[in-house]
């Protein structure tokens, strides 16, 4: 297959080309010694007897290091965000001029595109999946414009839960003239699905994945854009010298050692979730349960509202997506323990 042709120094922001970023006291000497006076740090210690004095690492090299091993993908390829809505932010920011470029959303989506596309003054497209929440290639294919800097794709899909095809996405990221982020932040629970063995294919694809869902570490804020260095480096520069803290860094490579463990762990949401699935369509109060490849269900109920409000006077929190296109009548379910997948089906189970 050959390489897609793009200049991706063009697609950037000229003022963001132009940018002489922050260069932090840990960027001026990088090398080992035995005295730093350079940072204005506190010397002594942080006051909960931690070793919280020091700035951490602006580049992250440990986590990168693991996870470049384990993703079968080069340390330049890796930005580390504060969590993936910031990589959200900074790509928006980075390479979409407002009044002059836009944004394409594929909706029902997750709801963080629109957001951030609206606080950076950007405009959106939207060009809706199918009814059945497959993608309408030739629909999107057809809707691209010079000015479509960004197409966001949610694969696995939050909320519909279903993951696309990668060959369709394929399609897409051959049409368009920006980039195309791919938000593979469930990709844990299809790991086959994964648009990262395509990175070499494509200089304008980004894949954001995250330590949020599969990882169990949504508290400690750490996602990934995975893509070309050119694009790497765009982001790098306009980050936040310190992104990700310190504590968050330690945890996330000692995680990244136990791939095993969480391979496990979605083994076992993954049963969990067949099971809530089967159980769920048996109840007169459930009209369909979506296939999902992710760690939650889409489910269409007979009285979406009504039934959101009596969970929540029994102590359980859904989604309430009854009010999203294409989800009339829907609540999204995240997989629990097996007590708690239990108490929400007897709960359910009760209502009139
Ligand atoms: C949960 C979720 C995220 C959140 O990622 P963070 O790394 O926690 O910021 C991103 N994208 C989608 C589609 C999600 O559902």
């Amino acid at each position: 297959m050959l390489k897609k042709d793009i200049d991706l120094t063009s697609l950037v922001r000229p003022h963001i080309q132009a940018l002489r970023p922050y260069t932090s006291a840990r960027d001026e000497f990088a090398g080992q010694a035995e005295v730093y006076l350079d940072a204005n740090e506190n010397p002594y210690h942080s006051l909960t007897g931690d070793a919280f004095n020091r700035y951490p690492d602006p580049h992250q090299r440990a986590v990168k290091e693991r996870l470049a091993q384990i993703r079968g993908v080069q340390k330049d390829h890796i930005f580390l965000g504060n969590g993936s809505d910031e990589a959200i932010d900074l790509l928006i920011r980075a390479y979409c001029e407002p009044s002059k470029d836009h944004i394409m959303l594929l909706p029902p989506t997750y709801g963080m595109y629109q957001v951030s596309a609206d606080i950076n003054g950007i405009k959106t497209v939207a060009i809706p999946l199918k009814d059945d929440f497959s993608l309408a290639v030739g629909d999107v294919v057809a809707g691209i414009r010079a000015g479509t800097k960004l197409i966001f794709l949610c694969s696995p899909n939050n909320p519909t839960g279903n993951a696309f095809d990668p060959d369709q996405l394929a399609t897409i990221i051959r049409y368009a003239p920006g980039l195309v982020v791919v938000d593979e932040a469930y990709i844990d629970f299809c790991p086959s699905k994964s648009m990262l063995p395509m990175l070499s294919e494509f200089p304008n694809l980004v894949v954001l994945q995250t330590f949020s869902k599969a990882w169990g570490m949504a508290h400690l804020r750490l996602g990934m854009a995975y893509a070309d260095p050119a694009i790497i480096s765009v982001l790098n520069r306009i980050k936040p010298p310190y992104n990700v803290n310190g504590l968050t860094q330690s945890h996330a490579v000692a995680a990244l050692e136990k791939f095993a463990e969480m391979e496990a762990m979605v083994e076992k949401t993954v049963q969990a979730r067949t099971q809530l699935a089967m159980r769920l369509s048996e109840l007169p109060q459930v009209e369909t349960v979506f296939p999902s490849d992710a760690n939650f269900l889409l489910v269409r109920v007979k009285d979406a509202l009504r039934y959101y409000r009596e969970l929540i006077d029994q102590q359980i929190i859904v989604r309430n997506r009854s009010n999203v296109a294409l989800c009339q009548g829907c609540l999204r379910i995240t997989i629990g323990t097996e007590a708690e997948n239990d108490r929400l089906v007897h709960t359910l189970a009760s209502f009139s």
